[in-house]
């Protein structure tokens, strides 16, 4: 029987980037809000000191970040045919645990998305026609544009101290930056950061190719830095223990140490960690949130009555929590009606491992997690969908993030995986590879979908939510074709050898791909495609917002966390100056 606590106003679901910038902004009010964490609380100073933050086994091989799959998991299928079995480790993607979620252990490559990401089928209908969407793609507009966002983007980056170059500040085109990117009005916060040696003969090939590249943006700060909340940044230092680590220098962005310290120093607002919520409760009408029920880390139930509900629990925890609460339609794959679980994406990888001689030296243990050089010719509608042959192309990079002893020791494919001849291999080949790779686009589909599973449940004895996904045809050549590309680029960088990499098809859910699960409750226009209005609030039951990059109609050939960030930024705006003085809905359906 859960004890009933007294009504907040205020209640926040998670607290990584989304659920920090919410808890910021809202709490310079004096709301009452209260934030329920499922993970422990965490600092710099103690958790992420040198040296015990650089044990590899036990922070990327172990996990330590991360979601526990022991208490809660998903289960998994490639296609209806097939029986969905759980997840048991954690493999494809790594979501976070703690305060700071997954922001505390990412890479910090911090995009803008392309124009064409926020407007994806008008663009393509008007340039194309109609035909040219396969007839199982959901391809949906956002309900906002880029220059809706593009204040919030700002925003975010200044949080974040971002370090980078304009490619674009007002229309005006400019070499060495993204010359594709949406106009900006400001330059990034902190200049690139120091190209590694890998980088620097990417940008030459990329350049006698005829491409346009340009620095990875990076939230690894390349210079001391103190951002517009007064809140410091240390520089990089390469150290390169960074994707699955925490930062010990505060020089990569985490809500850890910027937006949430300054929600917690508020009297108002109260942070709970150890709290996992299992349910929104709704009242009879079903069109109002009540409250939450949760358990605290000795098993006792609550139930926590709140005004406003905000779900931050990562994308593929919002979805699994409108599914367990019944907030909104279930999507049915055979009859297309429904809107929860819908549009769910992933993203495409692959690309080529370039091995050199021995005379060209890397220096790959010096690294970050988002140092690179991209490069957006293949990306967005930047080439010919009709010459390629699929929709929304992908980024491609060479990056360097480090290259530490267990889990980085690139050898050329045919090399055996045991014994002397693969130590020779490792010892030949450390300081000589690098990798080309692309970051691909993943449309929505139909049979691509979050639903509940009909068997399996978790520790509490709620059902697990089930995974359908596999990669599509027009993902398939896409990722192919992004391969020959990064092959090409690895050649003229001067490789003596080169792997050509694709991902498993059909999809596994096995080897680590990438944290960037997208959809299944996205925001647009239409509520009979969307779960979500245009500032993130649920159509059918208005005092609950979802944040995160369940929102993205499809995913992007780029990472997430920019526009997730800055449309964190966009929906307190609207909470702030819009429901606050009118709850209610935003936009009328
Ligand atoms: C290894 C790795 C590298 C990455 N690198 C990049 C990168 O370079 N660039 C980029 O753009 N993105 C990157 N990402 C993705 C990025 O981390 C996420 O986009 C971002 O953290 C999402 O923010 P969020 O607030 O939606 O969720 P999160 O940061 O995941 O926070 C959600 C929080 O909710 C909590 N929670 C979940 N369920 C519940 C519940 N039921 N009750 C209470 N609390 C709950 C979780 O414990 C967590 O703390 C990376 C991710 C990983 C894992
Ligand atoms: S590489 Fe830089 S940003 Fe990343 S953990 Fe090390 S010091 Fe921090």
């Amino acid at each position: 029987m859960a004890t009933k606590l007294n009504a907040v106003d205020v209640l926040i679901v998670g607290l990584g980037w989304t659920g920090g910038i919410i808890a910021k902004e809202l709490a310079s009010t004096k709301l009452k809000i209260v934030a329920l964490e499922r993970g422990g609380p965490r600092d710099t100073n103690p958790d992420f000191i040198d040296p015990q933050i650089h044990d590899e086994l036990r922070y990327a091989a172990r996990h330590d970040l991360m979601q526990n799959v022991r208490r809660e998991t998903i289960t998994f299928r490639n296609s209806e045919s097939q029986t969905a079995l759980p997840m048991r480790q954690l493999g494809s993607f790594l979501p976070g645990q703690g305060v700071g979620g997954a922001g505390v252990h990412w890479n910090g490559v911090t995009w803008r998305w392309l124009e064409w990401d926020h407007q994806a089928r008008t663009r393509t209908v008007d340039k194309y026609g109609e035909k040219i969407v396969p007839s199982d793609m959901h391809l949906q507009d956002w309900p906002i544009t880029y220059d809706d966002l593009e204040p919030y983007y700002d925003k975010f980056e200044k949080t974040c101290g971002t370090s980078g170059k304009a490619g674009n500040i007002n229309g005006r085109k400019i070499d060495g930056g993204n010359i594709f990117e949406g106009a900006r009005k400001d330059e990034y916060p902190n200049p690139p950061m120091i190209a590694a040696q890998s980088m620097v003969m990417f940008e030459k090939a990329a350049r006698n190719l005829g491409y346009h590249p340009f620095p990875n943006p990076s939230s690894n700060a390349s210079r001391d830095y103190v951002n517009p909340d007064g809140v410091a940044f240390g520089q990089c230092h390469y150290c390169g223990f960074c994707e699955r680590f925490g930062c010990e220098a505060n020089a990569k962005a985490s809500p850890h140490f910027t937006v949430i310290p300054l929600a917690v120093k508020n009297p108002n607002f109260e942070l709970r960690t150890n709290s996992i919520v299992l349910k929104v409760n709704l009242d009879s009408t079903r069109k109002k949130a009540v409250s939450v029920t949760y358990l605290d880390a000795r098993g006792r139930e609550f139930e926590q009555p709140a005004d406003l509900i905000i779900l931050s629990a990562y994308a593929l925890g919002n979805v699994s929590l409108l599914l367990q609460s019944g907030i909104g339609v279930p999507y049915d794959p055979a009859t297309g009606k429904g809107v929860v679980g819908r549009n769910y994406a992933y993203q495409c990888g692959g690309g080529a491992t370039a091995f050199f001689d021995k005379n060209t030296i890397l220096n790959r243990f010096m690294g970050a997690g988002a140092l690179g050089t991209c490069m957006d010719d293949f990306n967005g509608d930047n080439y010919d969908f009709v010459k390629a042959g699929y929709i929304g192309g992908g980024g491609i990079s060479c990056s360097n993030s480090g290259a530490r002893p267990i889990q980085s020791h690139p050898t050329p494919r045919g090399t055996p995986r045991w014994g002397s001849e693969w130590k020779r291999a490792v010892v030949d080949n450390y300081d000589h590879a690098a990798s080309v790779g692309n970051q691909g686009a993943v449309m929505a589909y139909r049979q691509n979908y979050l639903s509940l599973d009909p068997t399996y449940t978790d520790v509490f004895g709620r059902p697990l939510m089930r995974m359908t996904f596999n990669f599509q045809d027009n993902e398939i050549k896409q990722m192919n074709a992004q391969a020959d590309i990064c092959v090409t680029l690895a050649k003229e960088m001067g490789a003596t050898k080169i792997d050509r990499n694709v991902p498993p098809v059909p999809y596994s859910i096995v080897p680590y791909q990438s944290t960037h699960n997208t959809g299944g409750a996205v925001f647009g226009a239409d509520p009979s495609t969307s779960v979500l209005n245009k500032y993130l609030q649920v159509w059918d039951v208005p005092n609950v917002f979802v944040t995160g990059a369940c929102v993205f109609p499809q995913n992007a050939g780029k990472n997430p966390t920019g526009p997730v960030g800055a449309l964190a930024y966009w929906a307190v705006d609207a909470i702030k100056n819009q429901y606050l003085k009118n709850p209610g809905p935003l936009v009328s359906s």
